[in-house]
């Protein structure tokens, strides 16, 4: 059962120090309590309530790691329902399914265009996280050579999936080096893959297929000294799986229930036969709430959106995503070409650097550091205002990069041009359109 804050507190120095970064015990106490804040941010606890507290203190979801080659997934460790009430922290990991029934050239490729895969997105690398190697065949042969051929050309995280003890014992066999995930234990055959989850030394997946099940396999398991579990609710569908990921992330957050407080995997293809609802059902799992989501195929087309929805879930909603400010030259600007003036929010600043490079203008882009907000937002709070721009404009150095003392605004915050004609005498402050892709027009006909 979750401990109360006001249990805690009463483990607690009550000396009110503010060391831990809150005002008072009973404030860190509460926190503590609704797993917003760590124990060892207190200096000052005894041992003796730390063992007390152990329980508070430990993550309401184990995080769990696979790993080979330096690659790595992991997943759980989660504290909150929604993202808005502090972050998400580990960002659910993304495999494709490689069935062991394909020819060994078939499996070997799918795996190196999976480990292949990356895309640039507002300056960061999206890629893919591993692969899931599925007994389809029955056959443990067939199985190990699949997970052998899959090991060598994608040197990416494994889950092997087959409920076969045997067929799995083969699999593993062929992952030295690797932890991989194994799939999976059942009420059937749990004895087995935990003695395979022991001696690999590997996490396991749980499955059944009522919540009560998954906690009396997990019960079990953590007794046979299996400690790393992720479960499979047999989530299938809609509704189905939506319901029992939430239902299992409430237990485990909310009601403090330590036998389903694991990160859980989704498979979104069983049950659907249409491939564009698969990749709408994975989207549901990325955000509710699953820790893998194994997809069928290796689709760009179908990734790519997945990718970039999974940033945005797990992007700190108090850091947005942001680049450096600084000075951007595009397209080899000199000493005549225009000087523009934009926040350090990522979305924003490729929305004008893109626009300015494909026009093949040279321009220098000075970006602000307005803590990651796009041209309003920043605005509206105070964080673009002529002060900012200014500051910019003097602290980059761009008067000694250009010939002219031109600057041009964004037509959003065009309201601050007589502000910032007193903050940056001497320079020409020119008001540019509002939207970035009417930049190039500007560029040519206004500059
Ligand atoms: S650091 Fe410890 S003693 Fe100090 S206020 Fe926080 S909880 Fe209390």
């Amino acid at each position: 059962m979750a401990i109360s804050g006001l249990d805690i507190y009463k483990l607690l120095p009550k000396t009110n120090c503010k060391e831990c970064g809150f005002p008072t015990c009973l404030a860190f106490a509460m926190k503590l309590a609704a797993k917003q804040a760590d124990l060892s941010a207190c200096p000052y606890v005894s041992e003796e309530s730390k063992s007390k507290l152990s329980a508070a203190s430990a993550p309401p979801i184990r995080l769990v790691t696979i790993a080979a080659d330096g690659h790595k997934i992991e997943a759980g460790n989660e504290t909150v329902l929604f993202r808005h009430e502090k972050t998400f922290y580990h960002p659910t990991g993304l495999l494709v399914r490689i069935q062991d029934s394909l020819p060994a050239e078939q499996v070997a490729a799918t795996a190196k265009a999976v480990a292949d895969y990356k895309v640039d997105y507002v300056g960061i690398s999206l890629h893919l996280d591993g692969l899931a190697v599925e007994a389809t065949s029955g056959d443990a042969s067939k199985f190990a050579a699949a997970v052998a051929a899959a090991r060598q050309a994608g040197s990416l995280p494994l889950v092997l999936i087959s409920e076969d003890p045997l067929v799995m014992a083969a699999g593993l066999a062929k992952t030295t080096g690797a932890t991989p995930l194994i799939c999976a234990a059942t009420a059937a055959n749990w004895e087995a893959m935990a003695k395979l989850a022991k001696e690999h030394k590997a996490p396991l997946v749980v499955r059944a297929d009522t919540i009560s099940g998954l906690a009396e396999l997990t019960e079990k398991l953590v007794a046979a000294g299996v400690e790393d579990l992720v479960l499979d609710p047999v989530a299938r569908g809609f509704n189905g799986s939506l319901a029992v990921l939430t239902q299992v992330r409430r237990l485990a957050l909310k009601k403090g229930v330590r036998a389903v407080g694991y990160p859980t995997v989704a498979f979104p293809y069983l049950g659907q036969s249409d491939p564009c609802m698969e990749t709408i059902l994975a989207a549901q799992q990325i955000a509710k709430y699953a820790g893998f989501v194994v997809l069928s195929r290796f689709g760009p087309a179908e990734i790519y959106p997945l990718l970039v929805l999974r940033q945005n879930i797990f992007t700190d909603p108090q850091k947005p995503i942001q680049v450096e400010p600084g000075i951007y030259p595009i397209n080899k600007p000199g000493v005549d070409s225009p000087v523009l003036i934009t926040t350090n929010f990522s979305i924003t600043y490729f929305a004008v650097a893109n626009e300015v490079e494909s026009s093949g203008q040279p321009a220098w882009l000075l970006v602000a550091d307005a803590e990651g907000m796009s041209v309003l937002t920043a605005w509206a709070a105070g964080k673009f205002d002529a002060d900012r721009i200014a500051k910019t404009v003097k602290n980059t150095g761009i008067a000694d990069k250009v010939s002219h003392r031109k600057v041009l605004i964004p037509g959003h915050v065009a309201v601050l041009m007589g502000e910032l004609e007193e903050e940056l005498p001497g320079w020409e402050i020119k008001v540019g359109p509002r939207e970035a892709v009417d930049l190039p027009r500007y560029l040519k006909t206004n500059w």
